[in-house]
């Protein structure tokens, strides 16, 4: 007989697979030794109430013989001779995925990547991080996996297509994730583990037929009878297929520049803005997990996250992106201009929690800013040019060399500069100024409100131990790249496929390998 059992159980007992074991029997009334196995089918943390509990859901065998349940694993057949090819520009999830489920359907993807392959890429992440001298090309946002690839791995998604989901997490259990991404409430894999299952990917693409070239950045188009019939990069290569996906992420701004010089539709987009902040990750432990700051939390429970959102004068601010164990990085992508994000090793063990906090920011606002300062704005790229404006002025009054402008979140709120300043794993270094003088002032007054209901849902979150770090401005794209809702392509230029977060449709990992898998589907389609 196999039965599924819900069991509430202590930290300690949950990861103990004995004592599941003797639950499980005493639940079902049976001799322990009936109990021939058990599989997990999802497991969460309950910390509402002081004794944090983790909730199991999980298929018992009972006197029959256990058979340990494998994710399925995906076959890719042999696309060296396709006679169909799409050229996918960008490898983060977005692209890779997309090539994955091209090969699937028998297509040969070709990917062409600005950056490096993964491996060269981290080289290029450790001169920044020591002397903040950046590579364009090559840096948190650009390379191989794209800006998943040094992040903390997180792999939730608001996505409630299940189905689409459990793929892209059975797809990187094939490649080398751990197959506990299947069950736990909010899986992540971790700066460390991602970069080997993004090279396992892309080994089975170039093993199935695909091709991948990397520091080939597209440049331009040669657009014939609304279809693309070239594209060119860089180095002065061409390339020909019959569709091309473009999936070149958010922070790709010379190919907005590039579709709004060839009059090709762009539109601008909402998006957030606003700072990173960083409490002591024991701080964060204390409030979710209920116990006193000064003790470590249970052992056999993670580090503590947690996720904030409020509305304040009609106006979203909420934490994004929350590494709890993580720390602070540098992810600009163009000189002169400061963007920080987070991420986390796999055992997200580092003293600090942190997250993003932003504002949303609509084309109204920007509108009114933009007039106020007397700035010029280019149209469909009014939302990015407020991005970037911000960030300049962050690199600016940093000091250079990516060293960040910071404050205490109480002086934040007070508006006075911080005469000292909390250690923090930025690892660039940070400088004492008044954010809300960085910052538009409809974004700082915002951030303020919300750290003051924060706090009161919070306790203790408000706290002058906790240093806010600026901007996180790439929360999503500033532009939205239009598609044909039905078949994918853009509305102008039929084989033309805007993919994944920069084009607009996604929204962190899953949902960009979400969007990759479907646009491969519509281009499938089109060969049927
Ligand atoms: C530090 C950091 C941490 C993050 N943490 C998480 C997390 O924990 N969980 C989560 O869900 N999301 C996280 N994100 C966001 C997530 O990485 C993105 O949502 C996701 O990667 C978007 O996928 P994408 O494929 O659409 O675009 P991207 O991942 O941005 O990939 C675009 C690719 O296109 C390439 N490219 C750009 N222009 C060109 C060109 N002209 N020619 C050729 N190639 C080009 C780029 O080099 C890049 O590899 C994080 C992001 C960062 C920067």
């Amino acid at each position: 007989m196999q039965q599924e059992i819900q069991l509430q159980l202590s930290p300690k007992d949950a990861a103990d697979a004995a004592t599941i074991q003797t639950e499980l029997a005493r639940h079902l009334a049976v001799q322990p030794k009936k109990i021939t196995g058990f599989q997990i089918l999802k497991k969460s943390i309950d910390a509402r109430k002081q004794d944090v509990k983790i909730n199991l859901k999980l298929k018992a065998f009972v006197d029959e013989p256990f058979q340990e349940s494998h994710a399925p694993v995906f076959n890719f057949p042999d696309v060296h001779r396709s006679a169909h090819r799409t050229i996918i520009i960008g490898a983060g999830p977005a692209g890779l995925f997309a090539a994955l489920e091209l090969i699937l359907h028998g297509i040969k993807p070709i990917i062409l990547e600005r950056g490096k392959n993964v491996r060269e890429r981290r080289r290029d992440l450790a001169i920044l991080n020591r002397e903040g001298v950046l590579n364009e090309e090559s840096n948190y946002c650009f390379g191989e996996g794209g800006a998943g690839t040094y992040s903390d791995g997180k792999l939730y998604t608001r996505s409630n297509k299940r189905g689409s989901v459990d793929k892209i997490l059975q797809l990187l259990v094939q490649f080398g994730a751990d197959p506990s991404i299947l069950y736990t409430a909010h899986p992540h894999i971790g700066t460390n583990k991602l970069p080997g299952i993004i090279a396992s990917m892309r080994d089975q693409i170039i093993g199935s037929g695909g091709e991948v070239h990397f520091n080939e950045k597209l440049t331009d188009f040669h657009i014939e009878k609304n279809s693309i019939k070239k594209v060119k990069t860089a180095s002065g290569a061409t390339f020909e297929a019959d569709q091309i996906i473009l999936a070149t992420g958010h922070s790709a701004k010379d190919i907005f520049y590039l579709l709004d010089e060839k009059n090709i539709l762009i539109e601008p987009k909402p998006f957030a803005l606003g700072v990173r902040i960083e409490h002591p990750q024991k701080l964060i432990d204390s409030i979710q997990y209920h116990c006193p700051v000064w003790q470590e939390r249970d052992n056999y429970l993670p580090s503590a996250s947690y996720q904030l959102v409020d509305q304040v004068n009609n106006r979203g601010v909420f934490s994004f992106c929350m590494c709890p164990g993580g720390i602070i990085a540098t992810a600009s992508t163009s000189q002169e201009m400061l963007v920080v994000n987070g991420w986390s090793p796999s055992k997200r063990n580092n003293p600090f929690a942190n997250s993003g906090m932003v504002v949303q920011v609509e084309m109204g606002d920007v509108m009114k800013e933009t007039r106020d300062k007397k700035q010029g704005t280019r149209g469909n790229l009014v939302l990015h040019d407020f991005q970037e404006m911000v960030e300049r002025k962050a690199f600016a009054s940093g000091g250079g060399a990516f060293i960040a402008p910071a404050q205490r979140m109480t002086d934040f709120i007070k508006g006075k500069i911080s005469s000292s300043l909390p250690e923090t794993s930025y690892v660039r270094g940070v400088h004492s100024v008044d954010i809300n003088q960085l910052l538009p002032e409809f974004i700082s007054k915002t951030l303020r409100e919300g750290f003051k209901s924060f706090g009161k849902k919070m306790k203790g979150y408000l706290t002058e131990e906790a240093i806010i770090v600026a901007p996180e401005s790439r929360t999503s794209s500033p532009v939205r790249i239009p598609r044909d809702q039905e078949r994918l392509h853009h509305p102008q230029i039929t084989n033309l496929y805007p993919c994944g977060e920069g084009a607009g449709y996604a929204g962190g990992i899953v949902s960009a390998a979400m969007d990759g898998i479907k646009v491969a589907n519509a281009i499938h389609a089109t060969h049927q």
